[in-house]
C-alpha cells in the first residue's frame, strides 16, 4: 500500500469527524480530542506506513475482547469457552442487556458483546487475580509485539467507578449459572484489559498478525493457532462492529473490531493489518473517521474478502 493513499484515506476521514463525539459514559473518554485521527496498515512483511495522529494512545477498550478471546481459547480450549458464550450476532447494542435473561441456556451471545467478553474472561485462569493480569498483559504485549504495553490506570479507574450496567451483567451471570466465582476480580481484569494502552502501531501489528494467519509478520512466530485465528475472524466479521456489523460487512467487508475509545482493527487477509484512531464515535459507538478511512481504502484496493 502506498502513503499517498492513506494519506487520502486520512483527508476523506478528516471531513466526517465533526458528526460525532467522544465516548462520555466513561468519564475519561469523554475529555478525549474529537479532531485527532491517525492511522497505521502493516504489510505481511512487518513494514508499517503511518499518517495523521498514529502515535496518539488510546484505551483498546472493546478491541480487547479479541486477545481476551484468543487467551481464554488458548488455557481453556474450544468446549470450555463455549460452554459459557455463543457465536451469533445480536443485533442489539454492545452493552444491551435486554435478551440476557430470555436465553434457553442463559449464554450471552457473542464474545464482542460486553456479557459475552466478560463471560469469556471469566475462564482466564491464574493462582491469584495477579496472576491473571499478568497472563494478560503478557499476552497483549506478545500479540501487538510491544513489551512496552501497559495499562492508563487512569482510563481503568473512570470505568471501574461507573461500571454500573457490566455489573449488573455480570451478576445477572452469576445468578443465571455462566459465571463462577469472584464477581469483581472478573470486572476487574475485564476493565484491566479495556484500558490496555495502545497506539495504531501496536494494533496494526496484532491485525497483521491475524491477517497473516496467526504469524507475527515482524518475527516470523507463530502466535496464535489457524484454528483460533479463523474463528476470531469470523466472529469478528459477524459481531466486531456492534450493531453495524451488517453494513459494514456490505460496506467494508474486513474481519474488524472497534471499540469505544476510538480504535479499530481491521485485516485485510493476506494482505495488510489495519489500525484506525479517532475517538469521535458515531450513535452506535464506531469511530467515525475510522470508518470512514476503512472504506476509502476497501474501495480504493479491493480489499473487501465479500
Ligand atoms: N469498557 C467498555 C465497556 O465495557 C468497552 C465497550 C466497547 O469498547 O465497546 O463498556
Amino acid at each position: 500500500m502506498k502513503q499517498e493513499l492513506i494519506q487520502c484515506a486520512l483527508t476523506h476521514g478528516r471531513r466526517f469527524v465533526r458528526y460525532g463525539k467522544p465516548a462520555s459514559y466513561i468519564p475519561e473518554l469523554a475529555s478525549k480530542d474529537p479532531s485527532k485521527l491517525g492511522i497505521a496498515v502493516c504489510d505481511m512483511e512487518g513494514n508499517v506506513i503511518t499518517a495523521g495522529d498514529c502515535k496518539e494512545k488510546f484505551s483498546m477498550q472493546s478491541i480487547s475482547k479479541v486477545m481476551a478471546l484468543i487467551l481464554a481459547l488458548e488455557q481453556n480450549g474450544f468446549d470450555n469457552v463455549f460452554s459459557k458464550v455463543g457465536m451469533e450476532p445480536t443485533g442489539d447494542a454492545f452493552n444491551s442487556m435486554v435478551r440476557l435473561d430470555h436465553l434457553i441456556n442463559n449464554k450471552p451471545f457473542n464474545p464482542m458483546i460486553n456479557a459475552g467478553a466478560i463471560a469469556v474472561t471469566s475462564t482466564i485462569r491464574g493462582a491469584t487475580l495477579e496472576e491473571r493480569k499478568e497472563a494478560c498483559l503478557a499476552c497483549a504485549r506478545k500479540l501487538t509485539g510491544n513489551p512496552d504495553l501497559g495499562v492508563d490506570y487512569e482510563v481503568f479507574l473512570s470505568e471501574s467507578e461507573t461500571g454500573f450496567r457490566n455489573r449488573a451483567i455480570i451478576y445477572l451471570m452469576r445468578s443465571n449459572g455462566i459465571i463462577e466465582g469472584n464477581c469483581e476480580e472478573h470486572l476487574e481484569l475485564y476493565f484491566l484489559m479495556c484500558a490496555l494502552a495502545c497506539n495504531c502501531r501496536d494494533l496494526a501489528f496484532f491485525a497483521a498478525t491475524l491477517a497473516n494467519n496467526g504469524v507475527s509478520p515482524m518475527t516470523g512466530e507463530r502466535l496464535i493457532q489457524p484454528r483460533v485465528v479463523r474463528l476470531v475472524r469470523s466472529l469478528m466479521v459477524t459481531c466486531g462492529m456492534y450493531d453495524y456489523s451488517g453494513e459494514f460487512a456490505a460496506t467494508v467487508g474486513m474481519p474488524s473490531k472497534s471499540g469505544v475509545g476510538g480504535g479499530i482493527i481491521s485485516c485485510a487477509i493476506g494482505k495488510y493489518g489495519i489500525a484506525t484512531y479517532g475517538p469521535s464515535l458515531d450513535d452506535k459507538g464506531n469511530s467515525i473517521g475510522g470508518l470512514k478511512m476503512l472504506e476509502y481504502l476497501s474501495d480504493n484496493m479491493g480489499l473487501s474478502i465479500f
